[in-house]
């Protein structure tokens, strides 16, 4: 669904990607794993053109995003591209950026109806679908406020499927909550894992990233460190750098 060749990126002086590759196939998982500042976030906004890259390519469903201008002057040539992009690539964050003066199904319904123009009770029905599958179905006229981290990840979440993404983007879905409610939503990631999802999933839980991943890639300073299925990675690390980094998560 999704492939990244050689991407670089910049923050002023600040070499954040320095070069990395990967691909998400359809219904594969790949999680990103690393320390913190090693651009995990960086590199997941790029994928869906929420960042500018500098260098390097991106393909989405085999069509390579076009640019204009060079270097850290480059920016996606096609409006159209970027909100195709933008849309089919679903993105969870950490802080579940849920609208506040909408209640829980508005904020499911409302990307789809006005950005995507769909019809209102169609939507509505596949909301309600969704907000049953990850367990709140009773909380569709809450507001987010009256909601637990946990309960207002899981309509982030029923939001990101609402749009019926082609993948979806987790940008570290359980850090914000306390360990009781992060296995809410670590069940809902393993449920969609388990229906291949195309999924590329930033996290520091690494007993998560061990059960769902297809590919696990350990960054190190924008680079990829080393990379490989699970049992490689978190059973047989063969880089010192990935070694330690186990040793201080696990
Ligand atoms: P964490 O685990 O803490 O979330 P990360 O791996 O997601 O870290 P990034 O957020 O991608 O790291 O940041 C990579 C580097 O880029 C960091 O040094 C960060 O300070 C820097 N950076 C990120 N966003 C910006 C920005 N908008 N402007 C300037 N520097 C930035
Ligand atoms: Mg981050």
């Amino acid at each position: 669904v999704i492939e990244i060749r050689d991407l670089q990126k910049s923050y002023g002086p600040l070499d954040v990607l320095k070069g990395v590759s990967l691909s998400a196939p359809r219904g594969h998982v790949v999680s990103l794993i690393g320390s913190s500042g090693s651009g995990k976030s960086t590199l997941l906004r790029c994928c869906n053109l929420l960042e500018n890259s500098h260098a390097g390519e991106i393909l989405f469903l085999g069509d390579p995003v076009r640019w204009k201008g060079q270097g850290k002057a480059r920016q996606p040539a096609s409006r159209d591209q970027v909100s195709l992009m933008r849309t089919q690539l679903a993105m969870v964050f950490q802080q579940f950026n849920l609208w506040s003066h909408m209640t829980v199904l508005q904020n499911v319904m409302e990307a789809p109806v006005t950005v995507l123009g769909q019809k209102p009770a169609v939507v509505e029905a596949r909301a309600r679908d969704l907000l049953a599958k990850v367990g709140i179905a009773d909380k569709a006229d809450a507001w987010p406020a009256q909601l637990s981290g946990g309960q207002q990840q899981r309509a982030a979440i029923a939001r990101a499927l609402c749009m019926e993404p082609k993948a979806l983007l987790f940008d570290e879905p359980t850090s914000a909550l306390d360990p009781e409610l992060q296995q809410e939503v670590v069940r809902v990631i393993k449920d969609l894992a388990g229906e291949h999802r195309t999924m590329i999933l930033v996290t520091h839980d690494m007993r998560l990233a061990a059960d769902v991943s297809d590919k696990v890639i350990f960054l190190h300073q924008g680079r990829i460190e080393e990379e490989g299925p699970p049992d490689q990675v978190f059973g047989a690390p063969k880089s010192d750098r990935l070694r330690q980094f186990l040793s201080a998560t696990m």
